[in-house]
């Protein structure tokens, strides 16, 4: 799961931490409730052992563009290999080439200074501001007048244009995350994402950008965790130039700022920062020209980078609608090895091994497409089965094969996704994601009530997880996706799979403690793997394709090229 820069998911995880249980000082180790563990079924072994491989140490947290991705690669082929399934990636193996470009920040040469009514601000590296990733130059150097564009959002089909009334030409715009809250969830989740705001500064002459931090983006997402992990690197695809994409070359340079550092930025304007972050959460921000310039200097390192996504498989039973294919994903990569941090038992811990995030999506793919090889006969359309390269990168690997598939584009009818399932306490249920949006939504109706498996509503409709994995880049390329997250509704009634879940986003996410040490439900899993498996096959054998519901925002926002 790709962290997201935007939405309430702060907001709601710092409302997690203020209601969380107490904690008995008396405690040093919270001990679980006492429930009996039935040992586990051989099906459930099987996707705990590839669990165990690859979220192993030896696999350092399986970074994109690392020995240890490209070991979780090897490794997924050859669980395609065994399962049965045929190559399909390039050149009749299983592998498909992924051209990324990587960036790396270098701490020398890096400023932001805000030269103002004859005073110079020079705010301080790290502490109070980080360039952004520059993939289109080793070094920039730009000052610039500056103007306030609120939350940076355009969206006239709901009257909202933050950039009422102000000439960007040749400006830097300081601007902050996510999009107002009066809009539905699934426009502010689109309008929220930084390509778009980015897309939309270029588009009117800005020359660069700072985003600013506010207090509720920081409350689940210190500054201090971005800070201590500036050297971490970031990706974009690679095109056919060299060049990467998406990159906005027009904006010469692109800063953050921590909400502590924003009075620094905003000083001597009309408003401070406080005021400006109550608008933001009121919905009242209105855009201004700030006095005096800013100027923004960064050297970065860029480098080409090879990944591979990794593609099997299993042939259609019917002759004409073998040639159609419903694509199964998950993500193959993490975070690799970062800033360390104390284990349980005080030691430093630099891996991130991403057990949940997401070997274990990995692990029931894997056994999800075991029993769609093993049902006869096989569903009358083809699958694919992807464990995807760069989703930490910003859903990279899954958009190159939604741009670039090894079939042809317009065979792909529907895509099922497998992320970070959070399975830490037996559940009765599961939480579809997303699925009101297509008739996906009626064919998990079906597969659920088979398999015997509760359907539950979202517990976090404003975090949009539906445009925060691999799903959304084949939703941009408009094929009708369905994702499953865990349940909520406990099976035992003893462990809590909401209080797992909050504990889990609190302590683990993105943390070396992400480990395959973790409670996870196996029995979970094991059903989560039959149900994305049925799902597949009830559209693999339906008489039409999925289709988009009439009128739903992302089916036409992203119409599918004929
Ligand atoms: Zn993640």
């Amino acid at each position: 799961m790709a962290r997201f820069a935007a939405l309430l998911l702060f907001a709601t995880l710092a409302a997690c931490q203020r209601d969380a249980e107490p904690v008995d000082p008396g405690l040093t180790v919270s001990a679980p409730p006492p429930v009996a563990t039935a040992p586990l079924t051989a099906d459930e072994q099987r996707i705990a052992g590839d669990v165990g491989f690859l979220a192993d140490d030896r696999l350092e947290g399986r970074e994109t563009g690392t020995r240890g991705y490209d070991l979780a690669a090897e490794y997924a082929a050859k669980r395609f290999r065994e399962i049965g399934l045929q190559p399909a990636g390039d050149n009749g193996t299983y592998f498909q080439r992924v051209p990324l470009l990587k960036a790396t920040r270098e701490a020398e040469g890096a400023a932001l200074t805000v030269k103002r009514n004859g005073r110079e601000i020079a705010l301080r590296f790290r502490e109070q501001f980080l360039p952004a990733l520059d993939f289109n130059a080793n070094a920039h150097a730009i000052e610039a007048p500056v103007v306030f564009v609120g939350q940076g959002v355009h969206a006239p089909a709901l009257n909202h244009d933050d950039f009422a009334g102000l000439d960007l030409r040749g400006k830097i715009a300081v601007l902050f995350s996510g999009a107002p809250a009066r809009f539905d969830n699934d426009r502010r989740a689109f309008h929220s994402a930084s390509r778009e705001k980015l897309r939309e500064l270029a588009e009117r002459g800005a020359v660069g950008a700072v985003f600013v931090n506010t207090p509720q983006d920081e409350a689940g997402s210190p500054w201090s965790r971005s800070a201590d992990n500036w050297q971490r690197s970031g990706m974009r695809l690679r095109d056919a130039d060299g060049k990467g994409m998406n990159t906005f070359p027009e904006l010469r340079a692109v800063a953050n700022v921590s909400a502590a550092a924003a009075d620094l930025i905003f000083a001597d304007g009309p408003q401070p920062a406080a005021t400006l972050f109550k608008a933001a959460q009121d919905g009242t921000l209105k855009g201004f020209a700030l006095p005096g310039t800013l100027t923004m200097a960064a050297r970065t390192k860029i480098e080409p980078v090879e990944s591979r996504n990794v593609v099997a498989k299993l042939m259609g039973s019917d002759a004409a609608l073998a040639a159609e294919h419903i694509v199964y994903t998950a993500h193959l990569d993490h975070i690799g090895i970062g800033a360390p941090v104390k284990d349980d038992n005080g030691v430093d811990d630099a891996i991130y091994n991403g057990a949940l995030d997401n070997a274990l999506g990995v692990s029931i793919l894997f056994e999800a497409a075991r029993i769609l090889h093993a049902s006869k006969p096989a569903p009358k359309r083809s699958l694919l089965f992807v464990a995807l390269t760069a989703e930490e990168k910003g859903l990279l690997g899954a958009e190159w094969f939604a741009s670039h598939p090894t079939v042809p584009a317009p065979s792909l009818i529907a895509n099922i996704n497998m992320d970070m399932p959070v399975l830490l306490a037996p559940s009765k249920d599961v939480v579809p994601i997303g699925i009101e949006h297509s008739t996906l939504k009626s064919v998990l109706a079906i597969a659920a009530k088979e398999i015997g498996v509760d359907l539950s509503p979202d517990p976090f409709p404003e975090e949009v997880v539906f445009v925060r994995s691999d799903q959304y880049a084949f939703i941009r390329a408009g094929i009708p996706a369905v994702y499953l997250n865990g349940g909520t509704v406990s099976a035992d009634g003893v462990r809590d799979p909401n209080m797992a879940l909050r504990k889990f986003m609190r302590e683990h996410y993105h943390q070396p403690s992400d480990e395959a040490t973790l409670p996870i439900a196996y029995g979970d899993a094991l059903r989560l793997a039959k149900l994305n498996a049925r799902i597949g096959q009830l559209v693999g054998d339906a008489a039409e394709r999925p289709r988009w519901n009439p009128g739903d925002f992302f089916g036409e926002k992203f119409v599918r090229p004929k």
